[in-house]
């Protein structure tokens, strides 16, 4: 068993940004050390997504419960859904000696950034606003509406950036995987 604890790491980001993707890829290149937290969330799965992989997919009443028994690290609102982080399983985790990724939106980065001693904070920043837009509208899926509010909160998000320990912008994927790869081998667990 090992004795160091594993280290815990935030990623925060606009949506479109490529956070999701420059995760993965931290997770497949060190996934003997690595895990990723699955997150409990009240909205419904999208097509492909599997509960207990991706979130796990839990009823309003069943959030509030686990708030009340102190069961989450941190939580937050996001686009009128309650997303959250659950607390055993990530302090088991690092426990182990292992890092744990938290993928999370701002205001539940910000609690963890309060309440945690030794958290890694990075925020994933788009080259521009404007590439931002590109992209999201890229996506094509959404109805202007949608594209809208996300760039509302993007804005938002965009203006979080400065609490993060590490900003990485994301113009060219490979140039800042290796910046994100050089943070984690920083201060990853197993090379303490
Ligand atoms: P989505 O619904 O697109 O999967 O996620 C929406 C936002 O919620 C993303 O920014 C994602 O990083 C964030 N998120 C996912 N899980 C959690 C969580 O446990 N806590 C917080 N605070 N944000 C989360």
């Amino acid at each position: 068993m090992s004795t160091t604890k594993g280290t815990l790491f935030i990623l925060s980001g606009p949506s479109g940004v490529g956070k999701g993707t420059l995760k993965q890829r931290l997770l497949e290149e060190f996934k003997d050390n690595t895990a990723f937290s699955v997150s409990a969330t009240t909205r419904g799965p999208r097509p492909g997504e599997i509960d207990g992989k991706d979130y796990f997919f839990i009823s309003k009443e069943e959030f509030h419960r686990i708030i009340e028994d102190k069961g989450f690290l941190e939580y937050a609102e996001y686009a009128g859904n309650l997303y959250g982080t659950p607390r055993k399983w990530v302090n088991s985790i690092l426990n182990l000696g292992k890092d744990v990724i938290l993928e999370i939106e701002v205001t539940g980065a910000r609690q963890v950034m309060e309440n945690t001693a030794e958290e890694i904070s990075i925020f994933i920043l788009p080259p521009s606003f404007a590439e931002l837009e590109r992209r999201l509208r890229a996506r094509g899926t959404e109805e202007e509406e949608k594209v809208q509010r996300r760039l509302e909160t993007a804005r938002r998000e965009l203006g979080f950036a400065d609490f993060y320990q590490y900003k990485i912008v994301n113009d060219d994927l490979e140039t800042a995987y290796q910046e994100l790869r050089r943070i984690y081998l920083q201060h990853a667990g197993f090379m303490k």
